[in-house]
């Protein structure tokens, strides 16, 4: 039953009952139809009141039917909310704790409007690059008033009710209820109040006006191009709510119908329909089955309060986890320590955080030098260096204290996640959690899933991401996992295409074009490039069949790092950011050139793009195939939220299918055609080539 039909004397009810949020997918409106119809029919029914049952009134569209017929299938939204409007009893929508999308634009199309104070009622389409297309811009306008309805429809933010009751003049409320509990009475007794009340009063007769009109929607539309300029769906929604001011409701309906439909099919409303889905996804393991019991998860230890074992800390006293830091020595657990007040505090000059929270974060954290006192640990991170002999000592000491059922983790970027686990005698509780610097602000958790660790230990690891409020993709083990592998190949390219020709500006520009967070020399001055040299000193005794450009390894013997030393790829003032071109450098990467007898070339941007992201994309299809990511969507999760990859093209491998695969694998044939490049690196990984043979996408 997705709807409960109940008389209430005079007054039918009809509660929409569909968890988790009651959305208004086919047999949710097909319900909802049959309801209204019965209303009218029976004689005793005066009035009718629309409300929902359990968290929402309702959380809006399924967008699971987005794409499909189902969506268009009628009775469609539009059909319903005519039917509403056209309803010959009274309509009182009751709103409770959520009222969003078409379950907003539903209850606009009812007569009259109550709600909770806390309600939150909103039209998030915008985040999924769309706009609402059953009548919000046309009837939130005219309900509302013009600029709060546009803030609301550009920003996809809800709004608390008793919020939206103060904007003078509006007529979205007809009144608020006193409380979730006597919600339901009182829309009840002004459904009877106003049962004889004719003609029946509707939104889309109002009007919406803006006293500056044209002016402020220009303003309007600048405004939001600057904001989100990847993005076409908020100038769209300046386009619609204008119409709202400008024509007569189905003119306005129509020009709604006709921009939502044009957003639809935009790249960039893929992209983020496909994040929505993939980010929910990512917690999903598909052999660990969803009600795997959990471990719980009361108190933590992170052992090494260095760079990564601070910020790791601070997640979980964020979340009010008591946290207890283990280091060497005393000094290192002040400095670790002190580093923690030195972020929180940075948090209370900025207003983003008041006194008595930050007290109650110190309060829950705790140090010691002892492993003995880890004994109770529920949860303990390792954060020690980056080395496997330091790793056994920590591991072996864990072993001897933590309580049986304690998860055991490691923070660990490039170490075999199966050898530290063998050295204790329970690698079932052994996990990998990767973090990402800064891991107080990082959202991307890598799960490591080691060969023996638990089905229980995963579920419990994807749980306390969620609560920490990280997301949280699963990855097998290898050198890099899924992120820092592909971005070795990514680095590769950059240097390949310093050797044939560009600038690192001219690389970065490019990547930064299409819209990258940063491009490749401004990231790895950032991250330290001598952690590349680190790296591919390694390599060059384990792989030695990789090719590098030296251009990497010249800059570090200068001792240029990155940011950290103030000089790397670019210059850095002190304290500064901003990355100043150095002549040096370039004239160091055209020497470099000239001794191997390179003459250079100008390498269009969409070249450089294509190089770098479609690296990246032959190496996740390796990925892929080995099962190191047990989905394509993991992958791009890992890449939206750890890369900076550009959010309005949905992650690499998203990208790559808007691209279409035969043409991505073709322009990697051409790459491999270039002399100055790598034929081998080029070579497609099988996947990729079974998919383009069975004209299939990831
Ligand atoms: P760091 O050098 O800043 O911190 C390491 C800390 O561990 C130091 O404070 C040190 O005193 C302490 N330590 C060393 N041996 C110890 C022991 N036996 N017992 C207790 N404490 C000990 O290093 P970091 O950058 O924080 O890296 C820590 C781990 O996190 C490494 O495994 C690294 O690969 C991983 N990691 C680092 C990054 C990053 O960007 N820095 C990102 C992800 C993962």
């Amino acid at each position: 039953m997705t709807v409960h039909y109940q008389v209430h004397t005079d007054v039918a009810v009809l509660t929409l009952d569909l968890p988790p949020v009651n959305s208004l997918g086919l047999a949710m409106r097909q319900a909802l139809a049959a309801g209204l119809q019965r209303a009218q029919d029976e004689p005793q029914v005066q009035a009718i009141v629309l409300t929902g049952a359990g968290k929402a009134f309702s959380g809006g569209a399924d967008i699971t039917e987005f794409g499909h017929d189902a969506a268009f299938a009628e009775p469609n939204l539009h059909t319903l909310i005519a039917m509403v409007e056209g309803c010959s009893k009274p309509v009182v929508a009751a709103l409770h704790s959520v009222c969003m999308g078409g379950g907003l634009e539903l209850a606009l199309a009812c007569h009259y409007r109550m709600a909770t104070p806390d309600c939150k009622l909103g039209l998030p389409e915008v985040k999924l690059g769309l706009l609402p297309g059953a009548g919000g811009t046309q009837r939130l306008p005219r309900a509302l008033g013009v600029e709060p309805a546009l803030n609301m429809i550009v920003s996809g933010e809800p709004v608390a009710a008793a919020l939206l009751a103060q904007v003078p003049g509006q007529k979205l409320l007809t009144q608020l209820a006193t409380s979730a509990a006597t919600l339901l009475d009182e829309a009840v007794a002004l459904a009877r109040s106003v049962a004889s009340v004719r003609p029946l009063p509707l939104v889309a007769a109002l009007r919406a006006r803006h006293p500056q009109g044209d002016a402020y929607f220009q303003f309007a539309r600048n405004m939001v191009k600057g904001m989100a300029k990847h993005f076409p769906a908020p100038a769209k929604c300046v386009d619609a709510v204008q119409a709202a001011t400008q024509q007569k409701i189905t003119d306005g309906l129509a020009t709604e119908r006709d921009l939502f439909l044009q957003l639809m099919f935009t790249p960039e409303s893929r992209a983020l329909r496909h994040l929505f889905f993939a980010e929910r996804a990512a917690s999903k393991i598909p052999d660990v089955p969803a009600n795997t019991p959990l471990r719980a998860i009361e108190s933590v230890a992170v052992i090494g309060a260095g760079m990564m074992g601070g910020g790791i800390a601070m997640n979980f006293l964020n979340a009010g986890v008591p946290v207890k830091l283990l280091e060497t020595k005393q000094e290192a657990l002040e400095r670790g320590v002190a580093t923690i007040r030195k972020n929180y505090e940075g948090q209370l000059a900025k207003g983003k955080l008041t006194q008595d929270k930050y007290a109650q974060r110190m309060a829950l954290l705790s140090t010691t030098l002892d492993y003995a006192d880890l004994k109770d640990a529920d949860l303990v991170i390792e954060a020690v260096f980056e080395d496997m002999a330091v790793k056994q000592a920590v591991f072996t000491q864990l072993d001897a204290v933590a309580k049986p059922g304690a998860i055991l983790a490691s923070n660990t970027s490039t170490l075999d996640l199966n050898q530290i686990a063998a050295f204790t005698q329970r690698p079932q509780d052994v996990v990998g959690l990767h973090f990402f610097s800064p891991a107080n602000v990082m959202k991307l958790l890598e799960v490591v899933r080691g060969a023996k660790t638990a089905n229980d230990v995963l579920a419990t690891a994807m749980a306390v991401a969620k609560k920490i409020r990280k997301t949280a993709v699963l990855s097998g083990v290898c050198d890099g996992f899924i992120g820092n592998r592909m971005i070795e190949r990514y680095s590769q390219q950059a240097g390949f295409l310093l050797d044939e020709g560009c600038t690192p500006e001219q690389v970065d520009k490019a990547a930064e074009q299409f819209g990258f967070a940063m491009g490749p020399f401004r990231m790895s001055d950032l991250a330290g490039n001598d952690i590349g040299w680190a790296i591919r000193k390694r390599r060059a005794i384990e792989r030695p069949d990789i090719r590098y450009s030296k251009t990497a390894d010249l800059l570090c013997e200068q001792g240029r790092f990155g940011q950290k030393t103030g000089a790397g790829w670019y210059d850095y003032l002190p304290g500064k950011r901003n990355a100043i071109p150095n002549a040096d450098v370039v004239a160091m990467i055209a020497a470099n050139r000239q001794a191997q007898g390179i003459t250079p070339r100008q390498i269009a941007d969409e070249e450089i793009v294509q190089r770098l992201v479609f690296s990246l994309v032959n190496e996740a299809a390796h990925i892929l195939e080995e099962g190191i990511a047990t989905k394509a969507s993991d992958i791009d999760v890992v890449y939206i939220f750890g890369y900076g990859f550009p959010v309005h093209r949905g992650g690499p491998l998203c990208y790559a299918n808007e691209v279409g695969l035969f043409n991505v694998v073709a322009a990697m044939q051409r790459f491999a055609n270039n002399p100055l490049d790598d034929a081998a690196f080029w070579q497609p990984a099988p996947l990729l080539q079974r998919l383009v043979a069975e004209g299939k996408s990831f």
